[in-house]
This record gives structure tokens, sequence and C-alpha cells, in this order.
């Protein structure tokens, strides 16, 4: 790997109780013995009930953490069961991912999308922005055309993109132990960085990184961290994909 940092991105989707913040206790020992770690950043996005505990859990090491999602209303307001970025924000996130295709499975249009990501802007997070085809546009062909209409679309009106990172993330590979071809995951993270110009944004792939399939997809060099959902609940193997990489 050729980047100066790989991001490590933990998803821990709708898992995860006050009790296994324990199991990051390995994962910071980890950290701290590690000398690689400064080339590293490792970023834990639990479920919002989580985040607070966690960034306290977390506030002396350098690992980070993040939300999984948020209401796209900067401000307060009658919303009965949202969050929104400024909420985030005050617990301790620093990241949010948007976009997931979870969520856009649910009805989670281009435009919301939008929306939220300006939103997290505002509030000063990060924003990992995913995006990524179903099988059945990737085998009618339509990988490229899909993920540009999502970049365009997510993206619209916003001019400073240098705390967005995309996270492209195949729906058919996401839980399903499939990992696209070496050579089409390279092609595709080139045609994403060729949708941005000046200063490229980080590239992320996701979909069922585990600790057995890292070494191949470390060796595709214009991808510039992982985002990791079955395999981050496991400190074990969160910390071999990290070791590995
Ligand atoms: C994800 O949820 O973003 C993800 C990549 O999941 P998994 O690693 O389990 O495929």
């Amino acid at each position: 790997m050729t980047n100066k940092y790989m991001y490590f991105i933990a998803n821990w989707k709708m898992f995860g109780s006050l009790n296994s913040l324990k199991s990051l206790d390995k994962v910071i020992k980890f950290f701290k013995n590690f000398k690689k770690n400064t080339s590293n950043k490792i970023i834990y996005c639990p479920p919002s009930t989580l985040i607070n505990p966690m960034f306290k859990k977390l506030k002396k090491t350098p690992i980070q953490v993040g939300a999984q999602n948020c209401h796209e209303n900067q401000n307060y307001g009658a919303f009965t069961g949202s969050i929104n970025t400024t909420m985030l924000k005050n617990a301790g996130a620093k990241y949010v991912i948007i976009g997931h295709s979870e969520n856009r499975q649910d009805g989670e249009t281009d435009k919301l999308i939008n929306l939220k990501i300006k939103s997290a802007l505002k509030a000063k997070l990060k924003v990992i922005f995913c995006i990524g085809e179903t099988l059945i546009e990737k085998r009618n062909k339509k990988t490229n055309s899909i993920i540009s209409k999502q970049i365009k679309a997510g993206l619209k009106n916003i001019k400073k993109k240098s705390n967005i990172f995309i996270a492209y993330e195949p729906v058919w590979a996401i839980g399903t132990g499939i990992v696209p071809k070496s050579d089409d995951l390279l092609k595709t993270i080139k045609f994403i960085k060729s949708k941005f110009k000046g200063k490229l944004p980080k590239v992320l792939y996701g979909g069922s990184v585990d600790p057995k399939n890292i070494n191949n997809l470390k060796k595709i060099n214009n991808i510039d961290g992982f985002l990791i959902g079955g395999a981050s609940q496991s400190s074990k193997k969160f910390i071999d994909i990290v070791k590995k990489t």
C-alpha cells in the first residue's frame, strides 16, 4: 500500500451493548503497541446509543467515533425518534456514515442523502458517503452510471468536499462474503476518483472485508481504506485486518 494514511472504519450496524464496549480493550491495547499505527486511522461507528460511552472510553486514544446515520435537519425540532448532526457532534462523533445501502433500501433517496451530507458538514462532521450498485445493475453493466448518478445527486451544490470520504460498497458484496474481482475494483475506484477535480477524495472499499480476503484487497493500490461491517464486531478480526494491511 502506498497511501500515507489508511482508514479502517468499523460499522457495528444495529449490534452492540454497553457490555460490548469491553471488547475494545483489546483494540486499544493493540493500537498502543502497534508502531505502524501512525499511518492508520481507526474510526468506530456504533449504534447511536453507544456513541457517547464509546467516545468517553476512547477519549485518550487515537481511535475516533462516528455515527451510522443522521437526520437531515441540523437544528432541533419535532422529529420524534430522530437524531440531528448537532446532537451527534455533541455526543462525541467526528464522522457520520451517510447513504448506506441498508438505508437506501429503506427508502432513503439521493435527495435526502444530499440534505444529510450538507447538514453533517455544517455541523463539522466528516462524512463517509456510501455509494454502490446492486447485483442487477452490475449484471446490466450499469455500475459506472449508477455511481456517477449517486455522486452527482448526493454531492449536489456542495463545493467544499475536503471532509467527504467516499465508501464504494457494491450492494451485492455487503454481508454476502463475496468481494469484487481486484481488476474490477481497481477500475471502479479509479472511475470514482475521476469524477472529482482538484484534490481527490479518499475512497474506501466496503463489502465483506475480513481477515481472509484482506491480503488481496490491500494490493489494490488506489484504495484509501476499508469500511468494515460484520468483521468489525469481533475485535480479533478487526485487529487482524489492520495488522495484515
Ligand atoms: C457495511 O455494512 O458497510 C459492510 C461493509 O458490511 P459487511 O462488512 O458486513 O459486508
